[in-house]
């Protein structure tokens, strides 16, 4: 028989792994100039395209690690129908053997082939221009992999783009923030995590504000779910999970939208909760938005002071 056949959710949950690893890895190149220098700055025009000149590398493992996620991710659909029409393809021959066979082991569908298998077996399709961008980020990979180098400068504007694309059309109805915290909670730094002095929600804190920057109107709708000019609050749950206090970091995390007029819902943690409507206390702050209930009653989700 054949053994370790894979799920269509390992493949899945494998394909974000590589997706938030390009992407993380991504928004942190950009971070550490924003950082520095200012990426708007005109004055540091010269120092960031030298700075990117610097990122080529880096934007070569994002590219490889951009193909991986999008081949396990179409790889996961088809897998939702049956495993088994992963081989399409190969007419696999099987000689004599008691021993079990290991799926892994097997030849499966060229990547190459994964979209138009796509829409022929399952039910949600990919576009043309998912199709293109699929065969674009490809080569490009190959590439990299066969001659050590992508062959052209790569800007990681554009590699952003592309990112933001791939994403929408991969997983419309997932959670962008929330995978991503997952991820940053994964791998292999969270073992650091102790949920005071360092961890996921701390070090999405962090690069936050150059993340929200960066994205335009419509690549923030596409991934964030709500427009960007809509008002965003602070989650409270988020920075006591994060331990985000200690660190007067409080303020950085408003990843929470109002989805009623009392109700707050948090793209981080995906958690809803119940809000009163009254003018903050503090001087200078215009939040009319204040938390009931744990874990910190009382406490405004614009300026983050207590009542
Ligand atoms: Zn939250
Ligand atoms: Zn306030």
């Amino acid at each position: 028989m054949i053994s370790n056949v894979p799920s269509s959710q390992d493949l899945n949950n494998s394909a974000l792994t590589a997706f938030f690893a390009a992407w993380h890895q991504l928004i942190q190149l950009f971070d550490d100039f924003n950082q520095s220098f200012g990426l708007e700055d005109p004055n540091f025009s010269e120092e960031l395209e030298e700075y990117y000149e610097h990122c080529q590398a880096e934007l070569e493992t994002i590219y490889s690690l951009a193909a991986q996620a999008s081949e396990l991710a179409l790889k996961a659909r088809i897998c939702e129908v049956s495993p088994y029409l992963l081989l399409l393809g190969h007419g696999a021959s099987f000689g004599e053997t008691d021993l079990d066979i290991d799926f892994s082991d097997l030849r499966t569908i060229d990547a190459v082939d994964l979209p138009n298998a796509v829409n022929a077996i399952c039910t949600s399709k990919v576009s043309d221009r998912f199709k293109q961008r699929f065969s674009e980020i490809r080569k490009l990979r190959n590439k990299i992999a066969h001659f050590g180098g992508a062959g052209k400068d790569s800007a990681p504007r554009d590699v952003m783009s592309l990112l933001v694309a791939q994403y929408a059309e991969l997983w419309p109805d997932a959670r962008f923030l929330n995978n991503w915290i997952n991820y940053i909670g994964s791998r292999r730094y969270s073992f650091f995590h102790d949920g005071k002095w360092v961890s996921a929600e701390l070090e999405f804190a962090e690069i936050q504000k150059t993340f929200f920057s960066l994205l335009s109107k419509g690549e923030f709708k596409k991934i964030v779910g709500f427009p960007k000019s809509q008002r965003r609050y602070i989650c409270h749950k988020c920075v006591f999970e994060g331990g985000l206090d200690r660190h007067d970091l409080a303020a950085t995390l408003d990843t929470a939208f109002l989805v009623s007029d009392t109700t707050l819902q948090c793209q981080l943690c995906t958690k809803s909760s119940d809000v009163m409507r009254k003018d903050c206390n503090e001087e200078g702050c215009k939040g009319n938005v204040i938390s009931i209930g744990d874990p910190y009653p009382e406490r405004c989700h614009t300026c983050g002071w207590d009542q």
